[in-house]
């Protein structure tokens, strides 16, 4: 029994829900090490539906861990343009090299070894990929195990998490560590939602003592979160003609001493002295607690001169392949791409 919960009955009704309905994720094709590490990576910090896209287009352009494991870092950077959180990709870079060297991961020290890799995602791609027995305890899973064992305590302590985290490893399912794994993950961002848990449709509800005492929604408890920074960014587009006649703009390069974004591409900061240069286009972007206003400005570079801060034209048509952060993207799209088309969806 874990938390007054019979583990066998809970396990087969949550695989049996699984096995039933589970959704057809393109990730979920193959148990192979090298695509389950790539979706797993992906899924730290980014939405299922978001993710999609990416995962398919990153397969496409590195198949193999020995493709990725010879590509140039800037390409793999281009590659993982729009998800954001750019230090997974410089890992997952680093981790390619390590294991097409090293050989497959054959347990989960090993996997938590490699850059870029901590327990979660080491549990998942363990779980899935090795067939062992270890539980992956993400957000989705936390808000599962709050309900089910009515834990009302901040679930951002460390004592909860251990709490919770012992729970979901008293009930894994050591026959099928990772299907049982990806159905809990799949419960809580299907059924046991943060804002509405469907407790009518949930197929563990027997086990739930949340919901038979009624206060399911209000759990996990959180800590009051700090308020969003607001920040004000101006950009200026800078374009021109290209000697082929098609469109070519002006981006100039993070320095590499930046940590974040080093070796990215974005447009330049507009100031006063570039002259009048129209609003193109506004938008908001959140990055962790910085909520940002940009607004980009365009402006026409004549062909017979070159601008006098240090940066390099691109052709439009290659700018899927350059490596730019999310503001960059939004930006260049927002001025460029005639909606709802965007340049960077390359229909694949
Ligand atoms: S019964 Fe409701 S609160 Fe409990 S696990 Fe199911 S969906 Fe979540």
């Amino acid at each position: 029994m874990a938390a007054g919960i019979e583990a066998e009955a809970f396990r087969q009704k949550l695989l049996a829900w699984y096995d039933a309905g589970r959704r057809d994720l393109p990730w979920r094709q193959s148990t192979d090490f090298y695509p389950v590490w790539i979706s797993e990576v992906m899924l730290q910090q980014t939405r299922v539906e978001a993710a999609i896209p990416h995962y398919l287009r990153f397969l496409l352009r590195f198949p193999s861990l020995a493709a990725l494991a010879m590509a140039d870092e800037a390409d793999v950077l281009a590659a993982w343009s729009g998800l954001g959180y750019y230090r997974r990709a410089r890992n997952l870079h680093k981790a390619a090299r390590q294991v097409a060297e090293a050989g497959i991961p054959r347990s989960h020290g090993e996997i938590l070894a490699l850059p870029g890799a901590g327990p979660y995602t080491a549990a998942a791609v363990a779980s899935i990929a090795l067939g062992l027995p270890h539980a992956a305890v993400d957000g989705n899973v936390i808000r599962v195990t709050s309900r089910l064992s009515a834990d009302s305590e901040p679930s951002e302590s460390p004592e909860t998490r251990r709490r919770l985290a012992a729970l979901a490893d008293s009930l894994l399912d050591r026959a099928r560590p990772g299907d049982f794994n990806q159905a809990m993950m799949e419960l809580g961002a299907t059924v046991c939602t943060p804002a509405g848990p469907q407790c009518v449709w949930c197929p563990v509800s027997g086990f739930c003592g949340g919901y038979a005492a009624g206060i399911q929604a209000s759990l996990p408890v959180r800590h009051a979160r700090p308020q969003s920074r607001r920040r004000e960014l101006c950009l200026l587009l800078l374009r021109r003609k290209g000697d082929g006649g098609g469109d070519e703009v002006f981006l100039v390069r993070r320095d590499s001493g930046e940590s974040r974004l080093a070796g990215f591409w974005e447009p330049l900061p507009y100031d006063a002295a570039w002259g009048a240069a129209p609003v193109a286009a506004n938008f908001t972007h959140q990055i962790v607690n910085d909520r940002y206003s940009v607004s980009v400005r365009e402006k026409w570079h004549g062909a017979d001169s070159e601008p006098t801060v240090a940066g390099r034209w691109f052709p439009v048509a290659d700018l899927p392949l350059v490596p730019l952060g999310g503001i960059a993207r939004k930006a260049i799209d927002a001025v460029l791409a005639v909606r709802p088309t965007s340049l960077f969806d390359t229909g694949e």
